[in-house]
């Protein structure tokens, strides 16, 4: 019986994220989420460990309820792995990096193979490129013969691992290879991989970008309200809709709807719906901002114009923009708004009608 111990309960400081770097989408799935996958469908282990921080235990226990064994972390990772290796029942067990999402089941397989041979297995890569040693400026010698980068999954025969763990006095070891070398032997290279590579650095994290497009249009009618990103605007005329018709947060909507797929804003607020008679769209846009969350993205920027004839709208623009600001929650120079007329041409140069187009990009988070 084979163990897996997926030690997730660093913070990943060094990837600037103020949450749990394994939290974050990679490809539209989280780091974890991928890692514990590529383990799940090797179909070579029979028992799951997870490693969590006091932050993540909850949310972690809950996610993988009857799936794998939650437990709290320690101090430094070997703390960690120490905690978690006392639930291990598998006679084998490997150790793996949560952060490395994209270890093959070759790479799994031969771990095994070689702990069942020389009684562990490390997954290495020979180093591509040269290796100095330097002191002091002064470099003593450099090359990559014999040299290898360690990677995990780290496996071992559960008992030698629990024994030498057992006989630690100190709890800061890189890795286990250095554990099992120091109180059992000499450990084993098994298969490594390049593309088993550790996330450690923001840019490590490539973002998804996407882009959404929005348009909409509504009829200028007198004693309405003219309201534009929820400012109201002074003018004889006011827009008119079955809410409170403000065209420039409508296209916003659609075009965060858009970037993620999803319906236009007809489709989940009816204008049929009485319970959006004349409401506040900045209330709806709300809506819309927690879909887009949901699907794991949020907006980076905003590029939008207005196609009025009349009221001159320079004036406002910077107030608009500032409110926009605090509803998407970016800076307000991510924000471009621009006004236009239509040179008298058609209805919106008629004065019959306002225009917006908006375009804008959400990265996942
Ligand atoms: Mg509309």
């Amino acid at each position: 019986m084979v163990s897996l111990i997926l030690t997730c309960a660093g913070q990943g400081k060094r990837t600037g994220f103020d949450e749990n770097k394994l939290l974050k989408l990679i490809n539209g799935k989280s780091v974890i989420d991928t890692a514990f996958d590529a383990f799940t469908n090797s179909g070579l282990i029979d028992e799951f460990i997870i490693t969590a921080n006091k932050y993540d235990y909850d949310f972690l226990t809950k996610k993988f309820k009857g799936r794998a064994n939650v437990v709290l972390g320690g101090e430094t990772r070997t703390l960690s792995i120490k905690s978690a290796l006392a639930l291990v029942k598998g006679d084998i067990v490997l150790i793996h990096d949560g952060a490395r999402p994209f270890v093959s089941k070759e790479v799994i397989l031969d771990c095994i193979q070689t702990v069942k041979k020389f009684g562990s297995g490390i997954a290495s890569i020979p180093t591509p490129e040269t290796i100095a040693t330097a002191i002091n400026g002064e470099i003593l010698s450099a090359t990559k013969e014999n040299l290898y980068t360690v990677q995990t999954p780290q496996g071992f025969f559960t008992k030698d691992i629990k024994k030498a763990y057992d006989k630690l006095v100190t709890f800061d070891y890189p890795d286990d290879s250095s554990i099992y070398k120091e109180f059992i032997g000499i450990p084993h290279l098994s298969k490594g991989d390049p593309k088993n590579k550790k996330l450690t650095f923001k840019e490590d994290f490539k973002l998804e970008t996407r882009v959404g497009t929005g348009f909409d249009c509504h009829k200028l009618v007198e004693n309405r309200r003219l309201v534009l990103g929820g400012v109201v605007i002074p003018h004889d005329k006011g827009l008119l809709g079955h809410s409170d018709a403000d065209v420039l947060i409508h296209a916003i909507m659609d075009a965060l709807l858009s970037s993620v797929g999803l319906k236009d804003i007809g489709y989940y607020f009816s204008d049929k719906d009485p319970k959006f008679k004349d409401i506040d769209s900045t209330i709806l846009l709300k809506e819309v901002l927690k879909m887009v969350d949901e699907k794991g993205y949020k907006v980076d920027n905003l590029s939008a114009v207005i196609m009025a004839e009349k009221p001159k709208l320079l004036k406002h623009i910077d107030s608009i923009k500032e409110n926009l600001a605090k509803l998407l929650n970016i800076e307000v120079d991510k924000i471009g708004l621009t006004a236009t007329t239509l040179e008298g041409l058609g209805f919106v140069g008629r004065e019959e009608g306002i225009c917006v187009k908006a375009d804008l990009l959400v990265t996942s988070k």
